[in-house]
């Protein structure tokens, strides 16, 4: 049977809805990211026309060759959520609006001069790797990289951290992802503490289709959904 999406994205909303009011939070903060990585320039243009305005995508050679048939999609934000490699930051600041996925300060500058450059400004989120995964990307809660990008950031002109993002081991049961999402929110309330000029940090990037509930109540403020409005991503 061929997935509705527009009715896969209504009844996301639902869930963040129930979720939102489970916990006491008002649904208005949390955003919802359709991931469309794999997903065809046409079925990114079904989810847009179904109302879906925040984009995620993983590749940056991928999304460049999907975006040239989505020009017109004026009201689109894309967000780069992949890992991206310096050599690939100059067009990843062109194609994207933001970058979720931040995670060395040599990115982080080249982003900031490209964007400069091509007169924009970019927004990004720190990828921190909470669950210490060898093959994750992001940096370790405790990881000195860290504290530089921080000390970065209030240079950066064109580049804007506005919070923290991670992706937790998987566990079947969505409650495994629990202490890894609050960990990050710690990390973030810790940086919010010490009141560093020119960071605010207040976005969480946390939840996807298996566990976005639980990243709800531990406050996520934008959860990342591929599977649960496309459907099961064709393996590569
Ligand atoms: C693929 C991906 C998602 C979406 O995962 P689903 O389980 O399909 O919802 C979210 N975040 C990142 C970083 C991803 O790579």
């Amino acid at each position: 049977m061929r997935v509705s999406i527009s009715e896969n994205i209504a009844r996301v909303h639902e869930q963040i809805e129930a979720a939102a009011r489970r916990c006491g939070r008002d649904s208005a903060e949390i955003a919802l990211m359709a991931v469309s990585k794999t997903q065809s320039a046409e079925v990114i243009r079904e989810a847009y026309t179904a109302g879906q305005r925040l984009f995620g995508e993983n590749r940056v050679q991928e999304f460049s060759e999907k975006v040239t048939t989505l020009q017109d999609l004026r009201e689109a934000d894309w967000h780069m959520i992949g890992h991206v490699q310096t050599n690939k930051a100059a067009r990843a600041a062109e194609l994207f609006h933001a970058v979720d996925s931040v995670d060395s300060l040599k990115l982080a500058d080249k982003l900031n001069a490209s964007a400069r450059i091509q007169g924009k400004r970019l927004r990004a989120l720190i990828e921190v790797n909470v669950g210490g995964e060898e093959a994750k990307s992001g940096l370790r809660p405790n990881d000195p990289e860290l504290e530089r990008l921080l000390s970065a950031a209030p240079g950066f002109s064109s580049l804007a951290f506005v919070g923290l993002m991670t992706v937790p081991p998987f566990t079947e049961n969505p409650e495994g992802s629990r202490p890894y999402f609050r960990q990050l929110r710690e990390v973030r309330d810790s940086i919010t503490r010490r009141k560093l000029a020119g960071i605010d940090m207040s976005e969480l990037s946390i939840g996807m289709s298996h566990d976005f509930e639980i990243a709800i109540e531990e406050g996520s403020t934008c959860v990342r959904i591929g599977t649960a409005i496309f459907g099961v991503r064709a393996r590569k």
